[in-house]
């Protein structure tokens, strides 16, 4: 097998509390010199979490982050919520995207104007800061691609998990669709499918962890070394070896984010 190396995770939430336990020792070994990983992202979500990435990237080099609003906040949005993403931009040069930013549809009382209101806030602060966007869709693919179609951002779709169809739309608009655990699920036919067919030059791989660990681990916490397993698993669909295939994703997030690594 060849090696897998230079992994970027382009997509982690390392703030979360499955993290509490061993949060600084695992980024540290993560991240340490002669790791598979290269470099991981922090997608932020809130307030805590924003201020969570600053921190980190203060402390580790490789560790880049965020600033954003996400469509399903467990936290209140602040009165000023684009003056505190600026105020926060401020704050440190290791902020790479805005994100993560989007629409959520799938819980029963959300708020559609709302979540449309903050994302086109967002899109229109990342483009005025010229920042690329990290997106998050569920259950609200017809907005989504509305507005898309509009902002054309320079971003990523995360976690995508729509069809072969639609990754073909969002790609020629210009965006990079980023691949996680789940394209290792067996029944994940219509993630393969899309997969299948992005271009090389259009895809990252990313955790999502602590959620969505790929096969063989699928339900145990994930982190970003197991970026391994989906590249395993996207070389068979591809047909292409892991270890290019880790090396091509990390060159398209260091060309989006613009991030050394
Ligand atoms: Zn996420």
């Amino acid at each position: 097998m060849d090696e897998v190396r230079g992994i970027i995770d382009s997509h982690s939430h390392y703030d979360s509390t499955p993290f509490d336990t061993d949060r600084d020792e695992l980024l540290t070994r993560m991240l340490a010199e002669g790791s598979p990983v290269a470099a991981v992202i922090h997608a932020a979500t809130d307030v805590d979490s924003m201020q969570f990435g600053i921190g980190y990237a203060a402390r580790f080099p490789r560790f880049y982050t965020s600033v954003g609003f996400h469509p399903e906040l467990t936290a209140p949005l602040p009165k000023e919520p684009r003056a505190v993403l600026a105020k926060m931009l401020s704050r440190s040069d290791k902020i790479c995207a805005v994100g993560e930013i989007g629409l959520d549809y799938h819980y029963e009382g959300y708020d559609r104007e709302l979540q449309i209101g903050l994302l086109r806030m967002q899109l229109e602060f990342a483009r005025e800061h010229s920042l690329p966007v990290i997106l998050h869709c569920r259950d609200a693919t017809l907005d989504f691609m509305e507005l898309m179609r509009e902002y054309k951002p320079k971003g990523v779709v995360h976690c995508f998990s729509g069809s072969a169809e639609t990754a073909g739309e969002l790609v020629s608009l210009g965006l990079y669709l980023g691949f996680g655990g789940v394209l290792t699920f067996k029944n994940a036919r219509r993630v393969k499918a899309a997969f299948a067919q992005v271009p090389e030059d259009r895809f990252l791989f990313e955790t999502d962890c602590p959620y969505l660990a790929p096969e063989p681990f699928r339900g145990q916490r994930c982190d970003s070394f197991m970026i391994e397993n989906t590249a395993l698993c996207a070389a068979e669909i591809k047909g292409i070896p892991a270890g290019e295939l880790v090396s091509k994703a990390a060159e398209n997030t260091v060309r989006l984010f613009g991030i050394g690594v």
